[in-house]
């Protein structure tokens, strides 16, 4: 018999016991026409047979399942009278009341579009609304079974369930979850004479011959086949599977899908997927499904099992979102996605799928921040009445005037702790917005009652400064910058000092400059003015810093001061939460940098009073897609305006041969009084080869670029009290360049420093990078940041140059979010997050489509008591690991 004759048989055949769904040829029937029509012709099949096939076939998709059986069974016996043969007659539809349903035609999407369409990573709504018609009903089984492990199901022995495990696949459920990590889309069916160069392609054919040989000098084994579909013939080779043939002979019909590539002019494909003709395709001839796998298992397997739980699990899964829901959201329902995300019948399918799970995602987050949320405002908090006029006249006293931004922080920071419930908000601004005024403010409010506050920060340097400028916001307490030999005196002794460098008038200029834009200069001494104005919220000796490096005694009484209430405000570190400190009312906590923490800290360090207020602050600008999940529980006051006079940093980015002018500037503007930054990459030990170490690099520097300057070295390995001393003498002025590593990040406030370079500047994050050079343009000099890639990249050199281009920490911390993914803006905030398989949380446009459903849903039925919201319930429960979701 022929084999263009054989081979519509057994698609035949396949179709039929597939029950007549156009999925034995990926894309519909009729796509094989063009193929077996030219092979059938080349065999000298007659011309009428070829025709008659192909008329039928054409129309295939388009035909109910009822015509489609029809069709098929004349054409069955058709063939048998041509090739005199007899075969049992073809299986009959199988839901009969199926029928009445057409199935809609497979999108075919143009051959050279088909690679670009498929959704590898974005997930975008559906082109078009895919679903119109009602849920099929769901086959009868056990929602419940989902949860059974995957050695329930034939094939997975203890061992394989073992294998399964690291893939972190115990129940069905996960495997139903478990979704491909790309697909390769082999759906392009094309005849052997049409094959092009590097397309991605199924062929149909059958085995001419095949044969195993060992090749470079016996180290591997070569399987080497020719195929051929009567159009022509391609050679095929594996390599290291001498089994295939084994298992292949020549007569046998099989698809074959890959890359087509070239051997010595001809075209050939090299370890291409293969399965059987007669047997169900899942790994060619249509969109295939790529798994992470781990050691044990092969794509095959996996794909095979894959197959049988999604066929039999995925129509069985009953759906968490109410029908109206996926109805008004244009979404598939969840039966249709889960086997669409896995074994998609095309492009189109695979989006809407996809769409639908990510949909699914950010649901269960949104809905999970809304109750965390409610849960939160559910609770009392004491009531802080602020009068009017003390604010007033407390601000009044202040160096400069609140920014319209600081002013509105304030009022709603103000609201918060009158409104009886805790306060619960993110204080965003950009490096130098001017939160620390915020906190003292808020820190004033409470204190005036005679109640506790705690500020938190992640390193003592922060905490140190913090501890400073709270002094002198609260106490009236003036410190310049610390000199080492005054840091041993007692904080209430230490008089308003001016760095000797500089000559007195340009230190006034400067401080006019940075303070007076819109205001008269305050006079210089304040206690001559004091007389008129209101005490101090606080006495000095009732502001108190506590650090790792604290001395014990110095703990103990602070510790008494604090429960017994007599200080008022603690400023610290960790040791905060890790000393056992307990206050005697603890009512604002104040964490500053708040994604240097974990869950656990933050909760700790309210958990020292009872439901204190809670105000979180950040420099890193948060994303609106973020705002809206990740810290959808949180209420957002957004400082976008930046104090008067600030000017925006210069940026540069300069290749690794430019060096030598950044040295330039800095000299120069040493010379002019100022001080400059010089940053490294961190240093682990693995990858000292490649990362200039902040310590090598210092002692090079010294010796041979600045011998005339005096150099200060930073880096994480120093002990706390070394670091102090460095830290407090760049302050001072000392040093005039500062050599650090990045732990030199966060809110130090130098204003004498005007230059920032980074080195090794490709190696750091965006907003990473900005927090960087938010440490210099923090007085009034015009300042510069100077980037150095450690090559000439031209990719990271775009990137970079964003740098130069924007200073507005929100631009680059969207892009940041784009390029490096949430982690940077998660820190801790895992629980939950880790769900997200398809969701970017980059994706505005789902996120906020997705919160107007959630809040509708939310706003009816917050604890998702009503019947038709139960599954959602568990679902609910399942995404956020059982309500461990205290995210705050
Ligand atoms: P950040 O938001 O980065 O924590 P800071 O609170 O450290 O910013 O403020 C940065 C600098 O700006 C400080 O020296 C502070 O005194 C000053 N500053 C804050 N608010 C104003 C303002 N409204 N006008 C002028 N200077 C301000
Ligand atoms: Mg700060």
């Amino acid at each position: 018999m022929k084999p263009s004759i054989q081979k519509i048989q057994k698609i035949i055949k396949l179709e039929a016991d597939h029950g007549y769904d156009n999925r034995a040829v990926i894309g519909g029937l009729d796509r094989i026409l063009q193929t077996w029509e030219g092979e059938a012709r080349a065999e000298g099949v007659p011309e009428e047979l070829v025709q008659a096939i192909g008329a039928r076939l054409r129309d295939y998709p388009r035909l109910s399942e009822t015509s489609r059986s029809e069709v098929l069974e004349g054409l069955w016996r058709r063939l048998q009278q041509e090739t005199g043969t007899s075969a049992p007659p073809l299986p009959p539809v199988p839901h009969s009341e199926k029928a009445s349903a057409p199935v809609p035609p497979s999108p075919q999407p143009s051959p050279s579009t088909t690679q670009a369409a498929l959704p590898q990573t974005v997930v975008q709504p559906p082109a078009h609304p895919i679903v119109d018609s009602p849920r099929p009903p769901a086959p009868p089984g056990e929602p419940a079974a989902l949860g059974a492990p995957v050695t329930v199901l034939a094939n997975v022995g203890p061992k394989h369930a073992q294998t399964l495990d690291r893939l972190e696949l115990h129940t069905l459920r996960d495997m139903l979850y478990y979704f491909p990590r790309r697909y390769d889309d082999y759906s392009q069916l094309k005849p052997i004479n049409r094959l092009e160069f590097g397309e991605e392609v199924t062929v149909i054919g059958t085995v001419q011959n095949i044969h195993a040989r060992p090749v470079r000098s016996g180290q591997t084994q070569m399987v080497e086949a020719v195929v051929s579909d009567g159009s022509g013939a391609l050679r095929v080779t594996w390599f290291n599977q001498p089994w295939i043939a084994r298992r292949l002979h020549p007569g046998a019909h099989i698809s074959i899908s890959g890359k087509v590539e070239q051997y010595l002019g001809r075209l050939v494909m090299n370890s291409p997927e293969w399965e059987p003709l007669e047997q169900q395709q899942l790994s060619t001839n249509r969109i295939v499904p790529v798994y992470s796998l781990t050691a044990q298992i092969t794509q095959r397997w996996l794909r095979r099992l894959m197959n049988q739980v999604v066929s039999f699990w995925a129509p069985r899964v009953r759906d968490p979102l109410p029908d109206h829901l996926c109805r008004a959201a244009g979404l598939l329902d969840i039966s249709t996605a889960l086997l669409q995300v896995h074994f998609p019948d095309s492009a189109d399918m695979l989006q809407a799928a996809r769409y639908r799970l990510a949909f699914d995602e950010i649901f269960l987050m949104q809905l999970g921040v809304l109750r965390q949320k409610r849960a939160w405002q559910a609770r009392e908090a004491r009531v802080f009445e602020i009068p009017e006029d003390w604010l007033q006249s407390l601000t009044h006293r202040l160096p400069y005037t609140l920014t319209g931004a600081q002013q509105r922080a304030i009022t709603e920071v103000r609201a918060d702790l009158a409104s009886g419930r805790p306060m619960n908000r993110l204080l965003q601004g950009d490096v130098g917005s001017g939160k620390t005024v915020v906190a003292a403010l808020a820190i004033a409010m409470i204190t005036h009652s005679g109640a506790q506050a705690a500020l938190m920060a992640p390193t003592s340097i922060l905490a140190e400064q913090h501890y400073k400028s709270l002094l002198q916001i609260l106490a009236g307490v003036g410190i310049a910058m610390p000199q080492p030999v005054q840091a041993e005196l007692p904080a209430e002794t230490i008089e308003l000092v001016e760095p000797a460098e500089l000559p007195e008038s340009e230190e006034l200029a400067a401080i006019d400059e940075a303070y007076s834009r819109e205001q008269p200069p305050q006079p210089e001494n304040q206690l001559a003015e004091a007389e008129s104005l209101p005490d101090y919220p606080l006495h000095p000796e009732e502001i108190r810093l506590l650090v790792g490096s604290t001395p014990e005694a110095e703990k103990r009484q602070i510790q008494a001061g604090l429960a017994d209430g007599s200080i008022k405000l603690i400023i610290g570190t960790h040791a905060l939460i890790e000393e056992p400190v307990g206050f005697k009312d603890l009512q604002l906590s104040i964490i500053d940098e708040q994604h240097r923490f974990g869950v656990e800290q933050r909760a700790s360090l309210r958990s020292k009073g009872d439901n204190p207020h809670l105000l979180v602050m950040t420099a890193t600008p948060i994303p609106r897609s973020l705002a809206l999940t990740v810290y959808g529980d949180l209420d957002l006051s957004v400082m976008a305006e930046m104090p008067p006079g600030r000017q925006p940093v210069s940026t540069h980015v300069l290749t690794p041969r430019e060096r030598e002018r950044a040295y330039g500037l800095i000299r120069s503007q040493v010379e002019a009084g100022r001080q400059a930054f010089i940053i490294y990459p961190l240093v682990e030990e693995s990858d000292k080869s490649d990362s200039k170490a902040a310590v090598e690099e210092h002692a090079r520097l010294q010796k041979e670029v600045f011998p005339k300057l005096r150099l200060g070295l930073l880096h994480g390995r120093l002990r706390p009290d070394e670091k102090e001393d460095v830290m407090g003498r760049y302050y001072a002025g000392e040093y005039q360049v500062l050599v650090s590593t990045s732990v030199v990040e966060v809110g130090v406030d130098v204003p004498n420093a005007t230059v920032m370079l980074i080195e090794g500047a490709n190696r750091f994050g965006l907003a990473q990078l900005h927090q960087f050079r938010g440490r210099v343009g923090r007085g009034s000099q015009p300042a510069y940041c100077l980037l150095i890639p450690e090559s000439t990249d031209a990719v990271e050199n775009e990137r970079l140059q964003a740098m130069s281009e924007t200073n507005d920490g929100f631009i680059l911390a969207e892009k940041d979010l784009e390029q490096r993914g949430a982690g940077d803006f998660l820190g801790t905030r895992q629980s939950g997050f880790a769900e997200l398989q398809l969701a970017r949380l980059t994706d505005v446009r789902l996120i906020e489509k997705v919160r107007r459903h959630a809040l509708e849903l939310f706003e009816k039925d917050p604890d998702l008591e009503l019947p038709q919201h139960q599954l959602l319930g568990a679902a609910l429960e399942r995404f956020w690991g059982g309500g461990k979701g205290d995210i705050s």
